[in-house]
């Protein structure tokens, strides 16, 4: 796997997430540089190829899957705030994927170790060429990375590939209202003809963005719909996963369901404070859709 050229001093090495090199007169700043044992020396080997050195690294946001090369890589990592103490302690981001200290080896990514975070940033902070865009929702400070210049946005995980979508059934988000308003963000950026990158998928750009970015809005409303539906029995938020996947086809293992409750209770809560269900304790925490 080689880069793939995007414009001027700016490059995607391929993977999920796929990392961003941008070359700067100071050396280069990866965005996401990823997971797994042999990540660190192919991005080393990748800029020394283009005769630098790595300087800074900036993630998206903190899911392991994102940021646990960065360590290894060694040079100094920028998030968001709002997600410094889920890349700096490996409890937190399993609180973030399963509510507490989670069993290992069931969560889909887990990765056991501390990530040192060097700095944190705002939205709409300038860094190294980049505006550090809103794109909350799948994580607190999920941020998205302008490069007006070339007319390239990386979105992280604002958004995701059709196939990773099928293969979930609810794409994973925290808060369902901030999810769709960055989407939405991602569209007006999309009808001015920005290639807009996912960390899962391939890049889009003019009505293949469009059609990507309808479909995952499409698919979060869709789901708001069939929780509705789903409680006008009261169910548990086990039940309502389970159902979801079932409409959506996915194969139900322990792991997914456990993985599909997040977004359930995003939902729930949106339902709840919106007026549009009620909690009842029957053999259980139930949920139940208001008459009328
Ligand atoms: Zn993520």
């Amino acid at each position: 796997m080689g880069l793939r050229k995007l414009g001027d001093d700016l490059y995607l090495y391929p993977g999920s997430p796929g990392t961003i090199i941008r070359a700067t007169p100071d050396g280069v700043v990866l965005i996401d540089p990823g997971h797994g044992k042999g990540r660190h020396k192919d991005l080393k080997r990748e800029v020394r190829k283009l005769g630098m050195e790595i300087k800074a690294q900036l993630a998206t946001h903190s899911h392991a899957d994102h940021v646990s090369a960065a360590p290894r890589i060694g040079t100094p990592l920028l998030t968001h705030r709002f997600e410094f103490s889920i890349a700096e302690s490996p409890l937190n981001r399993e609180l973030l994927t399963f509510g507490s200290k989670a069993p290992k080896g069931f969560l889909a990514f887990q990765f056991p170790e501390e990530v040192k975070v060097h700095g944190i940033f705002e939205w709409d902070d300038e860094l190294f060429g980049f505006k550090a865009l809103k794109l909350n929702g799948h994580s607190p400070g999920m941020t998205g990375f302008l490069d007006e210049e070339n007319g390239v946005i990386y979105a992280g995980d604002a958004f995701f590939g059709e196939r990773l979508i099928q293969s979930v059934g609810v794409p994973y988000l925290v808060d369902p209202e901030s999810f769709k308003a960055s989407i939405e963000e991602l569209q007006n950026y999309a009808e001015k003809g920005y290639l807009i990158i996912p960390s899962h998928g391939k890049p889009v750009e003019g009505d293949e963005a469009k059609n990507l970015l309808d479909f995952n809005l499409k698919r979060v409303e869709g789901t708001e719909k069939l929780i509705l539906e789903i409680l006008k029995n009261p169910s548990s938020v086990d039940e309502i996963a389970f159902k979801l996947m079932e409409h959506y086809r996915v194969e139900r293992t322990p792991q997914r369901l456990a993985l599909n409750l997040v977004p359930v209770r995003a939902f729930i809560a949106e339902l709840y404070n919106r007026g549009e269900i009620d909690a009842i304790a029957d053999k259980g925490l139930k949920w139940k859709r208001k008459i009328g």
